[in-house]
């Protein structure tokens, strides 16, 4: 995987997006500083340089991509994976948001583009935070968590513990979608059986107990009237 670093740049994922057509492999792409960073539907991702760590990986796809719902999961299990084994306890949010005591520490954000070779990329975003900015949570208007023991550790080797973890799993999702990786989410579920709702813009659409996730990454959501499936789309999980 070819490595750069930019000092500043709005957003990684919409850099990258743009350039896959031209891109001979897979490229990670880090920003010390993202003015326009983003989440699902447009939302935005605020980070500060020094105290956050934002970046992009073009990755392209050997075959059909199988179940796409499953790929922001998988990341997470990647990120999460790495993360705990560096000392930070971290759980998983359905469906693209890593926790630390309850509070975003990290968001993924998936992007899928194909080339004009028919290939199928991915570029796969990440904002970690590391340090607490000054004005971060009221920017957000809500509480978010940062790690600082990661900001404490050599950032060049962060990045390559992160990026190695994150290109194992990326192939191994490549052959066996998201199957694999169903248990390994599921381990480090963070809401595991609270009741949860499923929100649509302020629109409450299904509530119940969250029972983790199925073998294409759909959250299974025991209501009420029995079992539903939730497909990703664009609906986000709240506490009931
Ligand atoms: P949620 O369920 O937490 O609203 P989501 O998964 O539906 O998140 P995303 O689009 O993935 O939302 O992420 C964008 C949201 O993340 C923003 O609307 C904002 O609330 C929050 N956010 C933005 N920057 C940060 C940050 N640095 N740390 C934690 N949360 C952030």
């Amino acid at each position: 995987v070819a490595i750069e670093v930019v000092a500043e740049t709005g957003s990684t994922n919409a850099d990258l997006l743009a350039r896959v057509a031209t891109l001979p492999g897979p490229l990670l792409r880090i920003a010390e500083r993202q003015t326009a960073g983003r989440g699902r539907a447009g939302r935005p991702w605020l980070s500060a340089p020094g105290a956050s760590l934002t970046f992009s990986l073009a990755w392209r796809f050997k075959g059909p991509v199988r179940n796409l719902v499953g790929l922001p999961l998988a990341v997470g299990v990647a990120l999460a994976e790495t993360i705990v084994g560096l000392g930070v306890p971290v759980r998983l949010k359905w469906p693209n948001d890593l926790l630390r005591d309850g509070d975003k520490l990290a968001g993924i954000l998936v992007e899928m583009q194909s080339a004009p070779d028919g290939a199928i990329w991915a570029v796969i975003g990440a904002g970690i935070n590391l340090l607490m900015p000054d004005r971060l949570e009221q920017d957000i208007g809500r509480s978010v968590a940062a790690a600082p023991w990661l900001a404490q550790m050599e950032r060049n080797l962060l990045v390559a513990t992160l990026l190695s973890r994150l290109a194992a799993v990326l192939a191994e999702f490549d052959d066996t979608g998201f199957a694999a990786f169903c248990e390994r989410w599921n381990a480090l579920h963070a809401w595991r059986d609270r009741e949860v709702s499923i929100v649509d813009g302020g629109r409450v659409l299904q509530q119940g107990r969250a029972a983790g996730v199925d073998a294409i990454g759909r959250l299974l959501l025991d209501t009420a009237a029995g079992r539903v499936e939730i497909l990703s789309g664009d609906v986000s999980l709240r506490l009931a």
